[in-house]
């Protein structure tokens, strides 16, 4: 069956009540489209999880804190409901910058803690953004189930955050972050870097993992973020912007590895930024 492609709040709210009616569990997926694997493994989550899947594909304007990079973020709407069409989800939602943030819009979602450093250091306002959007999304979906990725981690626990915090009754489930062969976490920004920038763009996986691995073995937590960091600037990167071990559950910088961690990183290559992070299993005492 066809992807049904919805563009209004009321006409969801249509959709999402019937089948409630007919007692069917709905799955939701948030994107910003341009869709690829990495979407497509939350997608299939979700239809393995529940009866019905919205797959909701809004360009936030109020997470980008340029200009040039809202202008930039690719925009491929029949690509992706084509994309959408062969795996069976029901329903793209495509609401436009009115639907979302009708005249006299005024209100902000705010998450404190969580939020802060990391991303949140150097992008000013995007998980205001981002908060506000998603609070809004959960809310006109009604899913029973939420699907995010860990490629965005600290947006993944943000969003646990503010369910909790504002009673939003959807299920927050976390999926694995996918990677190209050589180890690049697949991006909608990947489509911007140059040839000779996506020859390069594994180094920062590679050099996570690495770090990754070796203070997983004991090796001291602050040199092995020094050398992965000389190392991923040495494969090419313009800037490392932050690279931290921060506690798996809580966020919370860690100098030494006494609990699951997770080690960080958003770094520049040419002119498109690039995050990611994996994970540092505890060894235990
Ligand atoms: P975006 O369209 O970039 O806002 O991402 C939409 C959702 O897809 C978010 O929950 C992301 O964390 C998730 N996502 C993006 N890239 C990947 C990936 N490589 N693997 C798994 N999930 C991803």
């Amino acid at each position: 069956m066809a992807v049904e492609i919805v563009r209004s709040r009321t006409g969801l709210r249509d959709i999402v009540a019937g089948w409630r009616m007919q007692g069917l569990r709905v799955g939701v997926v948030p994107t910003m489209g341009a869709l690829h694997d990495g979407h497509l493994s939350l997608v299939r989550a979700a239809l393995a999880d529940t009866d019905r899947v919205i797959v909701t594909l809004f360009v936030n304007p109020k997470q980008f804190n340029s200009a040039a990079d809202l202008a930039a973020y690719p925009r491929t709407e029949n690509e992706d409901a084509a994309k959408l069409e062969p795996l069976g989800a029901h329903v793209l939602y495509v609401p436009d910058g009115e639907q979302m943030y009708p005249p006299g819009f005024a209100t902000t979602v705010s998450v404190e803690g969580v939020s802060e450093g990391l991303c949140g250091a150097h992008r000013p306002g995007h998980f205001d953004g981002v908060s506000t959007v998603v609070t809004k999304l959960l809310l006109q979906t009604a899913g029973d189930f939420a699907y995010f990725g860990e490629k965005d981690f600290q947006q993944l626990q943000l969003v646990r955050r503010l369910a909790t915090d504002l009673d939003i009754p959807t299920q927050i489930l976390g999926c694995p972050t996918i990677r190209e062969e050589d180890g690049l976490a697949l991006s909608s920004r990947n489509v911007q870097l140059s040839a000779a920038e996506r020859a390069i763009a594994p180094a920062l996986a590679q050099a996570l993992f690495a770090a990754a691995d070796r203070i997983a073995n004991g090796a001291p937590v602050i040199e092995e973020i020094e050398k992965a960091r000389t190392r991923i600037v040495a494969a090419g990167y313009a800037e490392v912007e932050y690279l931290e071990l921060r506690g798996e559950d809580d966020l919370q910088p860690m100098t030494a590895l006494d609990r699951n961690g997770r080690l960080l990183v958003a770094a520049k290559l040419g002119a498109t930024r690039l995050i990611d992070n994996v994970p540092v299993a505890y060894p235990g005492d």
